[in-house]
């Protein structure tokens, strides 16, 4: 892949939509396997460390652990035991869900992408520094509504077939989102 590379390019949209690109890859294969569409990419140095996608949100497996961003980042540290995560960014087609956020915050990362916004479940508006001095002290860097109609894409097309959050503020506010049937 040919990633533009120097440091001015590394906060322009289109820098992050090449990885959010891949991102959604992984979402549309989730969305293949009747997994919550959602997929995420981590970034270091303008190449790809990993990529996954959320796991276990079917009716037989389901649980709230296999996020997409948590089983990447196990793989990621699995892979990469000494990897300085402060300078990986963290690339989600829907923004993180507080287990998520707060999980990457304290593997260190700091700097968070994502594409379409969650309305109900969304933490990346945690108020870090109303919480206790490790948290207090975080500095993160937040980007949103890369790519987000490509992701709203695949949600809206879940919601239109699986039970997982079915009737709930996402899966309505998401239905309502003018932009069905772009891809
Ligand atoms: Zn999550």
């Amino acid at each position: 892949m040919q990633v533009k590379n120097n440091q001015e390019n590394r906060d322009t949209t289109e820098y992050h939509e090449q990885f959010m690109a891949i991102a959604l890859q992984e979402a549309r294969q989730a969305l293949a396997e009747g997994e919550f569409p959602v997929g995420c990419v981590f970034v270091q140095d303008d190449q790809v460390l990993c990529k996954g996608r959320r796991l276990n949100s079917g009716e037989n497996t389901r649980n709230e652990i296999d996020h997409a961003e948590v089983s990447t980042l196990r793989k990621l540290i699995r892979a990469n035991p000494d990897l300085d995560f402060s300078t990986v960014t963290a690339y989600s087609t829907m923004e993180p869900c507080l287990m998520c956020y707060s999980t990457m915050l304290l593997s260190g990362i700091r700097t968070f992408v994502w594409a379409y916004e969650d309305v109900m479940g969304g933490g990346a508006n945690l108020p870090l520094y109303m919480l206790n001095p490790l948290y207090a002290q975080v500095r993160v860097t937040l980007v949103d509504r890369v790519c987000r109609n490509e992701s709203l894409a695949l949600f809206q097309q879940f919601f239109q077939k699986y039970s997982y959050w079915q009737d709930s503020l996402l899966a309505n506010y998401t239905l309502a989102q003018p932009g069905e049937n772009l891809l």
